[in-house]
């Protein structure tokens, strides 16, 4: 490329990448897959390397850079983080004191206070400034999660001086000049539900609770979006090297007055009845808080009698946790509606009457399936008892069988599809009910289309009423008809202009150019998420290799398993489905993942590599890199892998299988110095203090799944 030219592409290059950036990040409104967006870094990093004249500090790659970044470093704990024993009944609170008493003696208090449903954060402060945070780890390292931390709003980057504080000659400091604090990062229920409403809307799977939202989000790679989602933080334990505080209590008075958010929902307690009516108070009153508590946590209060008492090797003796049990309604069961969604499932919903639960009004509750039904033996006019788990609606876990009358009645579960009529099928293994009419089933039907246009598909602008109405006026019937919809067509909506009908055609027709990992997600494959369309686009490159795939090749994809393996293969093994599919191949869409414009060279040409852990790029990236130098990924080892390509933290398993195996494993320097010739201009990372157990590859979904037991601090 002639340096001109070099010049004017790095030039395009760069505004393009930073509206892609803004869309993204300011208005909520992606309008480059991620695949592009990498892409089109990387030609940007290219250039700038090649002609190193025309970089710039304000390029898109010096400011983005690190955001990209998929690792966390580690750190070892100070002080190990350890988790508290819980109680969940008074008598054991007693059994507490008196093991404390026959320690220390009948001379000491106790500091009550709120247990934050929340995942635990360690922040150092150094010289009055936030230093470093570490979550907790395992308990003796914990994820520098420092960047993302700075984006959560009540967190001090600096401390405050304290009322009164003359500040000397500058060598005086109001605050130990190295301390930790811990506490618990959370999310307030109004995050929760949002961001929970939002996630159903894009069909991803909702947070179990909010502890999960949070830790979730606090593992956010892009510490922008960890401004989004609305965290907060609240701490209860100094700790540090000969802190000046006789009690718990100033501690986390001095705290507050640095700045530094401590709750004022606690109290001191001389004695068990005054540590009963804490509890009890709080267990009625937690209902109003705007966030979730699980319990309270009771510490001896001063410092000298924590030291005295010590820890066990799980837990300080000296502080013990009261769990409340989980939040309940009671109200009465006034029907039962059975919904039918996109995929056909049939799902019983109860209308309730109206009752206060968890700071909003529930009328709705979801009883999951036929089989719950039968377990609760719940029967119409009953009083049942209601729980808000993760899901958008909560969920009856009982009834009170001491107030049913005599004019309850036993519900059924129809038999026949409650919107077209046809005989519902069982799915065994997951105990729900199907239409089994996907084709001529309304519901089901409007459900597909609404998904294919919906943002993170065909991302086409129409409503769910418009949709609705192509559907009523016959003129769609399934996705493959939006292409042929003409100006004519949509005139017969009603309220539909000229402008609105362009609109929506323009519209169609840029969807023609929305890359084939989306196209294939916005078919709605069963199971088939958007991530799991990404990965399956990019192992099979299009759609003719995913639709003659077996079984066993789908399992091959990272992140397929058997359930969505199955799902894909029927899909594209029915006439009907395929009958779409080509018609779309006919109105132009892409099926296939467009590689020409990024081949970078054939040097992997033939081999399939698998990689496992982290690298300085994001897998995703590197995957990327070795699809335009011409390779091939695949998720798993076998006699046809050209060599395993192993980051920091490889997955044991596979590297011990490539070594069984006779595989070759090469590590990311090599990998791109010897085998594509490309130097790694990136290799300092932090401190790796421990290998973790396994490939970490998506910390985001294992922290979703990981369930942590007892308070952490
Ligand atoms: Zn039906």
């Amino acid at each position: 490329m002639e340096k001109s030219q070099a010049y004017l592409r790095i030039q395009e290059l760069r505004g393009i990448i930073e509206e892609a950036n803004r869309l993204y990040y300011k208005e909520n409104a992606p309008t480059l897959s991620d695949y592009e967006f990498d892409m089109l870094l990387k030609e940007l990093e290219k250039l700038e390397k090649e002609n190193p004249e025309y970089a710039a500090a304000d390029s898109p790659t010096a400011k983005v850079g690190s955001d990209l970044r998929k690792e966390f470093d580690q750190y070892p704990h100070r002080y190990p983080m350890l988790s508290l024993g819980n109680t969940y009944d008074i008598s054991e609170v007693q059994a507490f004191a008196d093991r404390v008493a026959k320690g220390i003696g009948d001379s000491f208090t106790y500091s009550c206070e709120l247990k934050f449903d929340g995942t635990a954060i360690c922040l150092t402060y150094r010289d009055g400034k936030l230093f470093r945070a570490l979550t907790r780890g395992d308990g003796t390292v914990g994820d520098d999660v420092t960047r993302n931390v700075k984006h959560i709003s009540n967190i001090p980057q600096e401390l405050e001086c304290p009322a009164g504080f003359v500040p000397g000659d500058g060598r005086r400091q109001p605050w130990p000049k190295e301390f930790e604090i811990r506490g618990e990062i959370y999310m307030p229920w109004a995050a929760f539900d949002r961001l929970n409403e939002e996630r159903v809307k894009d069909e991803e799977q909702p947070f179990a609770n909010p502890r999960n939202a949070a830790s979730g989000s606090l593992k956010l790679i892009d510490s922008r979006m960890v401004a989004e989602r609305g965290l907060e933080c609240t701490l209860y334990h100094m700790l540090g090297e000969d802190l000046p505080f006789r009690t718990h209590q100033e501690a986390l008075e001095a705290a507050s007055e640095w700045g530094l958010p401590v709750s004022d929902k606690r109290r001191i307690c001389s004695n068990i009845n005054e540590i009963e009516e804490f509890i009890n108070y709080w267990d009625t009153e937690r209902k109003n808080l705007p966030y979730a508590t699980d319990g309270i946590v009771i510490k001896v209060n001063e410092l000298p009698y924590q030291a005295q008492l010590g820890y066990t090797a799980k837990a300080p003796r000296w502080a013990v946790a009261y769990k409340f049990k989980a939040e309940q309604a009671l109200t009465k069961l006034l029907s039962i509606d059975y919904q039918v969604g996109r995929t056909g499932a049939v799902t019983p919903v109860a209308n309730l009457e109206p009752v206060q639960l968890s700071g909003t009004v529930v009328k709705r509750a979801s009883l999951h399936n036929a089989d719950q039904m039968e377990i609760l033996d719940i029967h119409i006019g009953d009083y049942v008892y209601v729980e808000k788990g993760g899901e958008i609606i909560p969920k009856i876990t009982g009834v009170e069988l001491s107030k049913r009358g005599t004019d309850v009645v036993l519900p059924h579960f129809p038999e026949k599809c409650p919107d077209c009529g046809t005989t519902l099928v069982k799915d065994e293994e997951e105990a729900k009910s199907f239409c089994p009419n996907s084709t001529g089933c309304p519901t089901q039907i409007k459900g597909r289309l609404v998904h294919f246009l919906s943002r993170k598909a065909m991302n086409v602008i129409a409503g769910d009423a418009t949709i609705e109405q192509l559907f009523n006026k016959a003129l769609v019937w399934n996705v493959a008809d939006f292409y042929e919809l003409t100006k004519e067509h949509l005139l017969m909506l009603d309220g539909w202009k000229d402008k609105s009908a362009e609109r929506f055609l323009k519209s169609i027709s840029e969807s023609r150019k929305v890359p084939f990992e989306r196209v294939l997600y916005a078919l709605g494959i069963r199971y088939v998420g958007e991530t799991t369309a990404k990965s399956v686009a990019r192992h099979f490159g299009d759609i003719d290799a995913i639709a003659g795939a077996s079984v066993e090749t789908l399992l091959e994809v990272e992140d397929v398993g058997q359930v969505i393996a199955d799902s894909i293969w029927e899909y594209f093994n029915d006439q009907a489905n395929m009958e779409i599919v080509r018609r779309l191949k006919d109105a132009g869409l892409q099926f296939a993942v467009k590689g020409e414009d990024v081949e970078l060279s054939d040097k992997l040409k033939g081999m399939t590599i698998v990689i496992s852990g982290n690298f300085s790029i994001s897998r995703d990236q590197m995957k990327a890199l070795i699809t335009a130098h011409g390779g091939k990924n695949s998720g798993s080892i076998s006699g046809k892998t050209a060599f395993l390509l192993a980051g920091e933290k490889a997955g044991p398993e596979k590297l011990k299988k490539a070594e069984g195996l006779g595989i070759r494993v090469i590590g990311e320097q090599e990998f791109l110095q010897e085998i594509i010739g490309t130097a790694s201009e990136k290799n300092t990372k932090g401190p790796a203090a421990k290998e973790a157990p396994n490939d970490s590859a998506s910390n985001e979904t294992k922290d979703h799944n990981e369930e942590f037991t007892g308070t952490l601090f």
